[in-house]
């Protein structure tokens, strides 16, 4: 029988394109195969464009016979992802492609012009198979709230994937592709990673360019990698970091190559925690927390320990006021940001009101969904004269405090701190949906770094109750490269895992065509 090759991991990938042992169009072609016949039961996917793929994969199948061809230093000199698939979260633009962010109000846009990061990918020679499911505007926790319907988890086909880039998630956890792309601004990429069982990076603040992806709420909103393992999303960040003109805020601090060149071996890798420093924020074990989820975090920092790095209990004082103040920024920006979307310059537009007011109203009322609404609603709200004060300004400086709690901990020389990632594993469908605060509340672990600016990482840790759990590294601006290994050493000092062997539960029902869709599933009383 022909070997599958949706289950290489994306560096194994890259060798065998070296080797010739396989060209970018099978590997192309496995995906999407893989891809189309198993979205029924999972919709990670809100479009997958297969001849722009191949004609991608073609190309990068050129080069590489060009490369080959001139010898060993032009092979070593493609990128690691050259000729590999990758997904998009449908809020990234790629030149004349569908990029509706999860929303109504932008069905039938089409992108006038790459992202930066589609630059990027393109020239590292990444082959992007299509875009992917995520929350409207990248606002939720659980993907329920696209417009599109829902995404599911391929560990059980009734829960939630996480969100905002649950596609993005799911889509790599069911082998769909190798690797995706997701944002992170209150938790986005790490949450959905951890609830998947894959790894997920939140990097700094400035480390990927913002440009030609939906905004939501900028001062937060961070492009980052899904993988399953550190070294693919390693691999795809740095692919896609570094200083872009177009966007002020991308840091012109250089990408380190180290992101390239993390160890093979797992004992060299767990051989790096000899000596380091971790914290462990005791406000992050949150009342009400899964009680599997804090045993699995408790055991993962016992590993740390028994490898030779040293860890202390710390605290992060101002971890409480985290979500309210994230929920007075994210919304204060989103406000901003979304009042672009007038039914003129975008997508849907309502026209044949009494005037342009009607039109805009209508455009908006039909084109927004409901968390969304609210979320412009509470915005709009700490924004206003009388209230500014009161709610945005105050959010501010408690973000200073957030942030100033971090830099004591990384001032005292701590190399990382290490947390859940999320309190709880993935829920069901429905679970949370009718009580915002309690969907909130998913992100509890996550937001503050968003808040600091900090990078993130979330890595899968072990199982509870036969789901996956996350263990999130955060360290200080800019370490990116430190962290990454950090994730790897923990990675290499748990290989031999039992739970490493686990797959998700619920793969082998995708194949079955007449599958329940997640839209019927959550439409399903459980
Ligand atoms: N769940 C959080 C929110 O709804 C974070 C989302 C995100 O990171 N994009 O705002």
């Amino acid at each position: 029988m022909a070997e599958d090759l949706t289950t290489l991991l994306a560096h194994q990938m890259a060798a065998r394109l070296r080797a010739g042992e396989v060209t970018s169009r099978e590997l192309a072609e496995a995906h999407l195969a893989r891809a189309h016949a198993t979205d029924r039961g999972l919709h990670a996917w809100l479009s997958l464009d297969d001849d722009r793929a191949l004609a991608e994969a073609d190309a990068a199948d050129a080069r590489l016979a060009a490369a080959r061809a001139a010898g060993p230093a032009a092979l070593d000199a493609l990128h690691p992802l050259h000729g590999v698939p990758v997904a998009l979260k449908d809020l990234v633009s790629v030149k004349g492609g569908q990029c509706t962010a999860g929303s109504r109000i932008l069905e039938g846009y089409r992108a006038p012009y790459d992202a930066h990061i589609t630059e990027r990918l393109h020239e590292a020679g990444a082959v992007i198979l299509g875009k992917t499911n995520m929350d409207e505007f990248a606002m939720g926790s659980s993907c329920e709230h696209s417009a599109f319907g829902p995404t599911a988890n391929p560990w059980d086909l009734g829960r939630v994937p996480g969100g905002s880039s649950g596609g993005s998630a799911a889509s790599v956890a069911a082998f769909q592709t190798p690797l995706s792309i997701g944002t992170d601004t209150g938790g986005s990429i790490r949450q959905p990673a951890a609830l998947c069982g894959i790894v997920g990076m939140k990097p700094t603040y400035g480390r990927v360019s913002r440009y030609g992806i939906v905004a939501f709420a900028s001062s937060l909103d961070q492009v980052g990698p899904f993988g399953r393992d550190v070294r693919d999303a390693s691999a795809l960040l740095h692919a896609v970091s570094g200083r872009d003109e177009r966007d002020s805020t991308s840091a012109p601090i250089p990408v380190p190559e180290d992101l390239v060149r993390l160890p093979s071996s797992d004992d060299e890798a767990a051989a790096w925690l000899r000596g380091r420093r971790f914290g462990v924020p005791r406000e992050y074990f949150v009342a009400g927390m899964d009680p599997g989820v804090e045993a699995r975090i408790r055991e993962a920092v016992a590993v740390l320990a028994a490898s030779g790095a040293s860890v202390e209990e710390v605290s992060l004082p101002h971890t409480d006021y985290g979500l309210a103040t994230y929920y007075i920024v994210a919304p204060a920006e989103a406000s901003a940001n979304l009042a672009r979307y007038d039914g003129v310059r975008f997508g849907h537009s309502v026209r044949g009101g009494e005037d342009y007011l009607a039109d805009y109203l209508a455009t908006r009322g039909s084109g927004f969904g409901a968390e969304v609404k609210r979320r412009i609603m509470l915005g709009t709200y700490a924004l206003s004269a009388g209230y500014y004060d009161a709610f945005y300004l105050k959010a501010l400086k408690v973000r200073t405090l957030i942030k100033r709690d971090f830099d004591v901990l990384f001032e005292a020389g701590f190399d990382a701190l290490v947390a859940p990632t999320s309190p709880d594993v993935a829920f069901r469908f429905g679970d949370k949906m009718a009580d915002p605060v309690r969907m909130y509340l998913s992100d509890a672990c996550t937001l503050p770094v968003n808040m600091a600016g900090l990078p993130g990482i979330s890595v899968p840790c072990g199982l509870s109750e036969g789901l996956p759990v996350g263990l999130q590294f955060i360290g200080p601006a800019w370490s990116e490269a430190a962290l990454l290994r950090a994730a790897r050493a923990y990675e290499g000092a748990t290989a031999g895992a039992d739970w490493r062997q686990v797959l998700p539960r619920d793969l082998a029902l995708l194949e079955d065509p007449g599958i329940a869709t997640p839209a019927e599933r959550a439409a399903a009383p459980h």
